[in-house]
C-alpha cells in the first residue's frame, strides 16, 4: 500500500510511494531535506482534502495505508505516537456517491470445489455461493463485477484459472494475492460466528457450502485486517444458487442490452436504463436484482405482479408513495458510514429524515387494497422515536466536522447548556471589558481578540502606542500593531477556553451516543431500507408499466409463449408512437420460428423484444404487448451479431461457434434461443450447412427449446416447412418504384428474397457500385437458374427450396475447396456477357457434376471423371484467357 502519513495538517507520502502518488495526483513533488546528498522524494496534501486524493489513487488499483497521529501533538513528548489506522483498498474504500454496488469478492478453493463471497462494505450487502469448477466462476464474477478480487495465492499458476488475469484486466478488477494461512482460516466459523454474533455457522445457513463459508470469512478477516474493526452492518449472506432463478447468462445480458448499450456501454438505451426510474438507491439496487435473478415461481411472480398491478391502477396511491420516497436518502450507505465511523450530523440528519417518511408509508401500503403492500406495510419498523431523537439532538445544519461543534442543538442536554453558558458568559465579559479599556484608555480602536498561540490579546495600533497604560504586559509585535494581555484576561481565558473546549467535547460525546443508538435499531433499520427498497423497486414496474401502456401477463407453468402485438420495450420509448406491434406463437408442434426479411426489417428487434418481454414477466413486471401468456422460461440463450474475443485470441466465428456449442449443450426444452445469422461468419455453404444442421439439432423431439432463428439463407425455409416443430415467418416489405418500405410487420410465411442491394442503396452505397452489384446479383441468379434446370433435366428431379442457388446435388461437388478461378475466368466472365456457347459448355459440365451419385460411383470411375472435367475445364478457362 502507499503509506499516507499524517504530519499535523497535511498527509505526506515519502519515497517510492511519493514518486508513484505525485503525478497520480497531479502535485509537486518535492523532497524532505533538498541539502542532503540523496534528498527522500516527499509530496503531500491537506488532511482535509485527503478523501478525494484518495479516490483518485484507489481508482487508479492502488491500497493506501493511512497512519495517524494518536496522540495530541500539543501534549505529547518528544516524537507523537503514530500508527497505520486502516488500509483503504479498492474493495473496502465507500464510495458514497456511488448508487450501484461495489463489491470486494473472496474465492477460496480446494480440489472438490470453488466458494466465493460477495460483500459490499459500503450497503452490507453480503451473498456467497459453491461451484464445482474455477470456470463456473466466470458467470457470478461478470455479474456482480466487484472492485477487488481476494484470491489463495496458489491458484495463480493453476490452468484451470488461467483466464482470471486477463479477466480482471479487462474489467477493472484489482487482484489481491494472499498466502495460504491468511486466506484459508484456519477456523472460518469463528470468524463468521464473531462478526454476526451466533453461536453455530448453521444459524447463517451455510453448513452446505464449507467452501463458500470460507470465502466469505476471507473477505470479513479482510476486512477486519484493514479497517481495523469488525463492520456491524454487513447482512447476513444470501446464497448465489442460479437454481431458482432464470438464467440469463453474460452473453445474453449483452446481446438483450439489459444493462448497458452494446454500442457505447451507455445505460440509456438498455432495459434497466428503461426501468430504472426509482426514486431511492435502495431501490435502483433492489430493482437490479430482481433484473438479474428474475423469478422462476409462478406464486412468486404472480405476488409481485399482485403489488404492480394495485399500485398500476392507483395512480393516486403510486404517486404518493413515489413522493413520499423521495425524500428517502440511501439508509444502507448511510449505515455503512455509521459503521466505519466515518458519518457526520448531516449523515444522522438524513437517516432520521428517511425514517420519518415511514409511518406515512405505512399507511398508505396498508390502505392499498393488496395483499403484498399490505405484507410490506406490516414490516414496516416503528422507528420513530429513534427518528425524533436524532431531530431533536441535532441541529438544523449541523457542520460537516463532528470534533468542532455547533452539531446539538440548544435544549438537548443539560451539561452542554451549562458548558455553553459559561463560554458565552466569559465572551460577553470580554466584550465589556472591550468596552472599558477604550473608555479608560482613550483608544477608540483598541481590540480584543483571539488567536491560537497566544490566546487572547488587546490589540492596539502603533500609532496609541503611547497610550497604553503601565499594566499592559506585550505579548507580540506585528508591523502595523502591539498585542498585549491583562492579568485578569489571562485569568479569564483558561475559563472562557476550559468552557468551550468541554462544550465542543460535550458535543462529540452527544453524537457518538446518537450513533450508538442507531447502532442499538441496527436490525430495524436495516429492515426499513428493506421495505422502502422494495416499496420503490415495485412502484417503479409500475410507474413504467403505467406510463408506457403496458399489460399484465399471466405467467404460467405450461410451457410456450403467446404474445399478442408485442412491442420492444426501449426501441418504442426511444420512437414514442411508431413502433409496430408484432404477434408471436411459440410453444408445442411450434417450438421452432425461422425468420426471414430483409436486412433492417425488424429480425432481431422481433427477437429481442420477445426475450424481454419474457424476462420482464419474470421479474412480475407488466409487459409491451396487448396480451401475453409466458410459460416459464428456465434460461434465455443468445446468439446474435458479431462479438469478436480478440483480446482472449479468438475470431469472430470462433466466438459464434463457441457460443453455439454452449447453447446446444446446455438448453433444455424450457430454454428461450435467438440466433441471429448462424454461420453468416464463413462461407455460404459452410454457413448454411451449420445453420441447418443447427436447425435439426435443436429440433431434436423431446428436447426441442423454444428458438427465434433469424437468417438470411432462404434455403432454409424449406428445412423449417420440413421439420415438424418448426415454421417460417418473415418480417414484411413493400416494394415501391423508389425502393424498398419497410413495414416491420411479421407474417406467417417466408421471405421471397433478401432485398440486401436495395438496403445497400438506402444506406448510400455509391450508385455504380450498386449498379454494378445488381449486374452481378443478375447473372449468378441466370447463371444459377439455368444451372438449376439443366441439373433437374440430368438428375430428375428439382428441389426448389434451392431456387436462386445451385441445388444440393450440385453442392456436394461444389463445396470442397478447389483451386482459385484461372486468370483469365474473371467475374466479367460469369456475367450475361458470356456467349451462350460458353455458357452451354458451363451448363452442361454443372449438369454432370450434378447428376453423379457420390455414394455410389468408385474411387477408379471418380479419378476417370475427374480427368475429363478437368480437361474440359481447362478448354474453357484457355478460350476465356483468348477473349
Ligand atoms: P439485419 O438483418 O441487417 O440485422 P434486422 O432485420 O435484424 O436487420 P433490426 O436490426 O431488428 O433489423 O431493425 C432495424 C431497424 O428497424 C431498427 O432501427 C429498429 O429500430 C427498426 N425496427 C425494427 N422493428 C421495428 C418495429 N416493429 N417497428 C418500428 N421500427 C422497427
Amino acid at each position: 500500500a502507499i503509506l499516507l502519513f499524517r504530519m499535523g495538517d497535511f498527509y505526506e507520502m515519502f519515497g517510492d510511494d511519493a514518486c508513484k502518488a505525485a503525478p497520480i495526483l497531479d502535485i509537486a513533488l518535492t523532497t524532505r531535506d533538498k541539502s542532503h546528498a540523496d534528498p527522500v522524494p516527499m509530496c503531500g496534501v491537506p488532511y482535509h482534502a485527503a478523501d478525494t486524493y484518495l479516490r483518485k489513487l484507489i481508482d487508479q488499483g492502488f491500497s493506501v495505508a493511512i497512519c495517524e497521529q494518536l496522540e495530541d501533538p500539543k501534549t505529547a513528548k518528544g516524537l507523537v505516537k503514530r500508527d497505520v489506522v486502516r488500509v483503504v483498498t479498492p474493495g473496502t474504500y465507500l464510495r458514497t456517491d456511488e448508487q450501484s454496488a461495489q463489491f470486494l469478492a473472496a474465492i477460496a478453493v480446494d480440489k472438490q470445489a470453488t466458494g466465493v463471497a460477495f460483500v459490499d462494505v459500503s450497503t452490507g450487502e453480503v451473498w456467497c455461493g459453491e461451484y464445482s469448477s474455477a470456470a463456473e466462476l466466470q458467470e457470478p464474477l461478470q455479474l456482480w463485477q466487484p472492485r477487488e478480487l481476494l484470491l489463495p495465492e496458489l491458484v495463480r499458476t493453476q490452468a484451470a484459472w488461467a483466464w482470471l488475469t486477463p479477466w480482471a484486466e479487462a474489467a477493472g478488477v484489482c487482484l489481491t494475492w494472499r498466502r495460504p494461512p491468511r486466506l484459508a482460516q484456519r477456523n472460518p466459523e469463528q470468524r463468521l460466528c464473531a462478526q454476526y454474533g451466533v453461536a453455530h455457522v448453521g444459524a447463517l445457513d451455510l453448513d452446505d457450502v464449507p467452501l463458500a463459508a470460507a470465502a466469505l470469512a476471507a473477505a470479513i478477516a479482510y476486512v477486519e485486517e484493514t479497517q481495523q474493526q469488525l463492520l456491524p452492518h454487513l447482512r447476513q449472506p444470501k446464497r448465489l444458487a442460479q437454481e431458482g432463478y432464470l438464467v440469463v447468462d453474460a452473453t445474453a445480458r449483452r446481446n438483450l442490452e439489459l444493462f448497458e448499450t452494446l454500442r457505447g456501454r451507455q445505460r440509456r438505451g438498455s432495459l434497466w436504463g428503461l426501468l430504472d426510474v426509482c426514486c431511492t438507491a435502495l431501490g435502483s439496487r433492489r430493482l437490479r436484482r430482481w433484473l438479474e435473478r428474475p423469478l422462476l415461481d409462478v406464486a412468486a411472480i404472480m405476488a409481485r405482479q399482485n403489488g404492480v398491478a394495485a399500485l398500476v391502477a392507483n395512480p393516486l396511491l403510486r404517486a404518493q408513495l413515489r413522493s413520499a420516497l423521495t425524500h428517502v436518502y440511501d439508509l444502507e450507505r448511510l449505515l455503512g458510514k455509521l459503521s466505519f465511523g466515518s458519518a457526520n450530523g448531516r449523515d444522522l440528519l438524513q437517516l432520521a429524515q428517511s425514517l420519518q417518511v415511514l409511518p406515512s408509508l405505512q399507511s398508505l401500503l396498508a390502505h392499498g387494497g393488496e395483499r403484498e403492500l399490505e405484507r410490506l406495510a406490516a414490516a414496516v419498523p416503528d422507528l420513530s422515536a429513534l427518528a425524533a431523537e436524532i431531530t431533536r439532538t441535532l441541529t438544523d445544519q449541523p457542520p460537516h466536522g463532528v470534533r468542532e461543534g455547533g452539531l446539538i442543538r440548544a435544549g438537548a442536554d443539560a451539561e452542554l447548556d451549562r458548558l455553553r453558558a459559561l463560554s458565552h458568559e466569559g465572551k460577553s465579559w470580554l466584550a465589556d471589558l472591550e468596552q472599558r479599556e477604550r473608555t479608560r484608555t482613550g483608544i477608540k480602536s483598541l481590540k480584543i481578540g483571539y488567536n491560537k498561540v497566544f490566546g487572547y490579546y488587546i490589540e492596539v495600533s502603533k500609532a496609541n502606542a503611547a497610550l497604553v497604560p503601565p499594566e499592559y504586559e506585550r505579548r507580540q509585535t506585528l508591523s502595523a500593531a502591539e498585542r498585549y494581555t491583562l492579568p485578569e484576561l489571562k485569568q479569564r481565558e483558561a475559563d472562557i477556553l476550559t468552557a468551550e473546549e468541554r462544550a465542543v467535547a460535550r458535543e462529540y460525546e452527544l453524537f457518538r451516543g446518537l450513533c450508538e443508538r442507531v447502532f442499538a435499531s441496527l436490525n430495524e433499520v436495516q429492515q426499513a431500507a428493506e421495505v422502502l427498497a422494495e416499496t420503490d423497486a415495485l412502484a417503479a414496474l409500475a410507474e413504467v408499466s403505467a406510463v408506457h401502456g403496458y399489460v399484465r401477463p399471466l405467467v404460467q407453468k405450461e410451457r410456450g409463449l403467446w404474445i399478442r402485438q408485442g412491442r420492444h420495450p426501449v426501441v418504442e420509448a426511444m420512437h414514442p408512437g411508431q413502433f409496430v406491434p408484432n404477434d408471436l406463437v411459440l410453444g408445442e408442434g411450434r417450438e421452432m420460428l425461422l425468420i426471414t426479411g430483409p436486412n433492417m426489417a425488424g429480425k432481431s428487434t422481433y427477437m429481442r423484444q420477445t426475450a424481454l418481454i419474457v424476462l420482464l414477466a419474470h421479474i412480475g413486471c407488466f409487459v409491451p404487448a396487448a396480451e401475453a401468456r409466458i410459460g416459464l422460461v428456465d434460461r434465455i440463450f443468445t446468439r446474435i451479431g458479431a462479438s469478436d474475443d480478440l483480446g482472449a485470441g479468438q475470431s469472430t466465428f470462433m466466438v459464434e461457434m463457441v457460443e453455439l456449442a454452449h447453447i446446444l449443450r446446455h438448453a433444455t426444452p424450457r430454454s428461450l434461443v435467438l440466433l441471429d445469422e448462424i454461420g453468416r461468419g464463413t462461407s455460404t455453404y459452410d454457413g448454411m450447412s451449420i445453420a441447418e444442421a443447427v436447425m435439426e439439432a435443436l429440433q431434436t423431439p423431446g428436447r426441442a427449446p423454444l428458438t427465434l432463428f433469424a437468417t438470411h439463407y432462404h434455403e432454409l425455409t424449406d428445412k423449417a416447412r420440413a421439420l415438424p416443430g418448426a415454421a417460417n415467418c418473415s418480417v414484411a416489405v413493400e416494394e415501391t418504384g423508389e425502393g424498398i418500405v419497410f413495414l416491420h410487420t411479421v407474417v406467417d410465411r417466408p421471405a421471397d428474397r433478401s432485398y440486401g442491394i436495395q438496403v445497400a442503396r438506402l444506406a448510400g452505397l455509391p450508385e455504380p457500385v450498386i449498379a454494378r452489384a445488381l449486374a452481378l446479383l443478375n447473372a449468378r441468379e441466370q447463371a444459377a437458374a439455368a444451372g438449376a434446370q439443366v441439373a433437374t433435366t440430368a438428375a430428375g428431379s428439382r428441389d426448389e427450396s434451392s431456387a436462386g442457388l445451385p441445388s444440393k446435388a450440385c453442392c456436394s461437388v461444389v463445396t470442397p475447396p478447389g483451386p482459385l478461378p484461372a486468370p483469365g475466368l474473371t467475374a466479367d466472365a460469369t456475367t450475361s456477357e458470356v456467349p451462350p456457347a460458353a455458357w452451354s459448355a458451363i451448363l452442361s459440365l454443372l449438369a454432370e457434376c450434378a447428376a453423379v451419385d457420390v455414394n455410389q460411383i468408385t474411387p477408379l470411375q471418380a479419378l476417370n471423371v475427374l480427368h475429363t472435367w478437368v480437361d474440359r475445364v481447362r478448354e474453357v478457362l484457355a478460350w476465356a484467357a483468348s477473349k
